[in-house]
């Protein structure tokens, strides 16, 4: 418990200021998944984008450490009421935050408002380590910050436990996003309970049939039961989302007041072909669905 307070007094921002050195170090030794240009800009925007989360995060840090800490003392979640040894409840405690954030995740894919915020996280069409920088400060001080929250309440979850799982998730993150080429065994091995890098790239798929899968972050085991598990191979993943193809729609600022601009989704050309065979293995296509499927489809890049 010594260690795990000493790793929990080291700032948050500090663990990530390492990790962006080491994983661009790391990247840069190692034979990439993905062949792209303008690494450093790329880079540069996404880190612009984590300072403006460190800003926002010195107002919700408080309210969430506030919350978390009320909900403890009072001994509101589940945990309280069952006995059993510290290091059990702290290791449940991680799985349990990973479980409610699945669920958020999964709610953010679904609800357009949520997306509008979500989509920030999808639109990078270039990837590597620093994509995990690239999330809406809203969404991920707010709403997953909150997500945190009814963690803490449903099963009662004190700050150690937070900070443990925050301490597993951030490198964890990092590494799932990371431009190194891993091997397929991984995938077929530790891949069938915790989400690989390879199995995270497919939820950046650009056909929205691929996106809308593999919402867990560190158990794939979430995906797996409740039916969302869907499987590419890194070599055939073409990243990001239609509509912010353009490379004018990949700086920090554009990705910042994103969610306030109206943009339909843009499915796929391999997307809307799903949806056309669904359609018509349901038997319900019409003339407004022909139509549709022409006028939203876009050919991809
Ligand atoms: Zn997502």
């Amino acid at each position: 418990m010594d260690i795990l307070n000493k790793l929990l007094a080291i700032d948050i921002n500090y663990i990530v200021a390492a990790l962006i050195v080491i994983f661009y170090l790391l990247e840069n030794l190692f034979e990439t998944q993905f062949k792209f240009d303008k690494m450093r800009v790329h880079l540069f925007h996404n880190i612009m984008i984590q300072l403006s989360i460190i800003l926002g995060g010195l107002v919700t840090a408080a309210v969430i450490v506030t919350a978390v800490e009320w909900l403890h003392k009072n001994h509101v979640g589940l945990f309280h009421y069952i006995q059993m040894p510290v290091w059990l409840k702290l290791a449940l405690g991680v799985v349990a935050f990973d479980f409610i954030n699945y669920w958020f995740h999964r709610t953010a894919h679904r609800i357009p408002v949520l997306w509008r915020f979500h989509r920030v996280h999808h639109s990078d069409s270039r990837m590597d380590a620093s994509t995990n920088l690239r999330a809406h400060p809203v969404e991920l001080l707010v709403y997953f910050g909150l997500s945190n929250i009814v963690a803490a309440a449903l099963f009662g979850l004190d700050l150690t436990a937070l900070g443990l799982y925050f301490l597993i998730i951030i490198p964890y993150v990092f590494l799932e996003h990371s431009n190194i080429r891993f091997p397929d065994w991984i995938d077929k091995t530790i891949g069938l309970v915790f989400v690989t890098p390879n199995i995270h790239k497919v939820h950046h798929e650009r056909d929205q049939y691929y996106t809308d899968s593999n919402y867990s972050d560190i158990f794939i085991i979430w995906d797996r039961i409740f039916g969302t598990f869907k499987f590419k191979p890194p070599g055939e993943i073409n990243l990001g989302l239609n509509e912010f193809a353009d490379d004018r729609k990949q700086t920090f600022w554009y990705l910042l007041i994103s969610p306030f601009i109206n943009m339909g989704r843009v499915s796929s050309e391999k997307s809307q072909k799903t949806k056309w065979k669904q359609n018509q293995l349901k038997g319900e296509k019409t003339a407004e669905q022909v139509r549709a499927c022409s006028w939203e489809t876009i050919k991809e890049k």
